[in-house]
């Protein structure tokens, strides 16, 4: 058996009297994408700020290429390779698409200046090979401000990849989407997996997305892990359908 790529191991963590997390075990292989489902609240977001090192855990462990991440912190954390992007998008609105990419490298050792210095052409081109990929390249030099909110989102999954990330933590990437624009979204999530070998662990409301693009998937409900198996298996798994209605 080998290690899988990510391994959490009975992670609790709670807020005052609120156990967002109680007990969760998961793990993603190299190369897969795996979903996280769950009705809201359920502690998923949670649960990627502990794998990314936003806050502490209360007890279990995290290990990320068969070390122990538990205790460091985000920058860290990022470094080894391993990324997230947010539910509500992070992109600076004031800054063109192309300064949100050169930004978005890690700049270890570096003060930004100087790295941005050094690296000019080598960032800019990745920079645009990246918009270009997600479909962003003719809006290269619009202000990020004022793409919509579905290409603010496109523009985050870039900025991440600009990382290049060996595992990449995406919360609700389509939520908010318009529907058109989600099938493009879904082909560049599976894109980034097959051609720049990009893991993926994926947060999705949307039933339709997530049976589609992961081929293992853990569902959570009020904190603790209800189930997991294949799209298949959790569609015909009452727990899991019972969670869903009784969230609605
Ligand atoms: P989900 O992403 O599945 O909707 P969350 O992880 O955001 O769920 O939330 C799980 C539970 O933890 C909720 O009850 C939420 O109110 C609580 N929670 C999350 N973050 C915090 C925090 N920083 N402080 C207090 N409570 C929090
Ligand atoms: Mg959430």
């Amino acid at each position: 058996m080998t290690t899988p790529l990510l391994q959490v191991t009975g992670v609790s963590k709670a807020f005052g009297g609120v156990v967002a997390n109680n007990d969760i075990s998961l793990e993603v292989p190299e190369g897969r994408i795996i979903g996280l489902i769950g009705p809201n609240g359920s502690g998923k977001t949670t649960l990627f700020n502990s794998i990314v090192g936003f806050h502490p855990i209360d007890s279990g462990s995290i290990s990320f290429c068969g070390d122990d991440i538990s205790k460091k912190q985000v920058p860290e954390i990022a470094r080894l390779g391993l990324l997230r992007t947010f539910q509500q998008t992070r992109v600076y609105g004031l800054m063109t698409c192309m300064d949100n990419m050169r930004i978005s490298v890690p700049h270890v050792n570096e003060g930004l200046r100087e790295m941005l210095a050094r690296h000019r052409d080598e960032v800019a081109e990745r920079a645009e090979e990246l918009l270009e990929f997600v479909g962003l390249y003719s809006k290269r030099h619009l202000m990020a401000g004022d793409l919509s909110f579905g290409q603010q989102k496109l523009l985050e999954f870039a900025m991440a990849l600009m990382n290049e990330p060996r595992l990449l933590l995406l919360d609700e990437p389509t939520a908010g989407i318009n529907p058109t624009l989600i099938n493009g979204l879904i082909d560049r999530l599976q894109r980034a997996n097959e051609t720049l070998g990009v893991t993926l662990l994926v947060i999705e409301h949307n039933m339709r997305v997530i049976m589609n693009l992961a081929e293992h998937i853990y569902c959570l409900a009020h904190g603790e892990m209800l189930a997991d198996g294949t799209p298949s298996d959790l569609q015909n798994d009452q727990r899991v359908i019972d969670a869903y209605l009784g969230a609605h």
